[in-house]
């Protein structure tokens, strides 16, 4: 069973730019990313603004594995800063998962 936190994207962007809430769920970042990350962005960054932890922890690999290309960033008709997301994304991993 998913456990809600409604805090997590106040957590996520703690110290750093996370804003996803234009995204329109379109499907062109998931079309031309290079490394067919097909979570990220728009499925992981969902999770964090409904608060779903666990959706997002078990995603590790797939926030590491993006190369802050920005190809998916400047094609988004919503303007959604991705990668700064991303960013945000791997601080995060590093406080609460990896206790840096
Ligand atoms: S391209 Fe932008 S608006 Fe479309 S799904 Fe990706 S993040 Fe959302
Ligand atoms: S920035 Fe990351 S998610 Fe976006 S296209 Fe590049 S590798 Fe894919």
């Amino acid at each position: 069973m998913t456990t809600l936190q409604p805090g997590l994207v106040d957590e996520v962007r703690q110290d750093a730019s996370f804003n996803a809430s234009a995204c329109m769920n379109c499907g062109i970042c998931t079309a031309i990313c290079p490394m067919g990350l097909d979570h990220l962005p728009r499925e992981i960054f969902r999770y964090v603004l409904l608060g779903m932890k666990d959706e997002v922890l078990v995603h590790q690999e797939t926030v590491f594995s993006c190369l802050l290309c920005k190809l998916c960033e400047v094609n988004c008709p919503a303007g959604v800063h991705i990668t700064e997301n991303v960013r945000a994304l791997r601080h995060y991993f590093d406080r609460n998962v990896f206790g840096v």
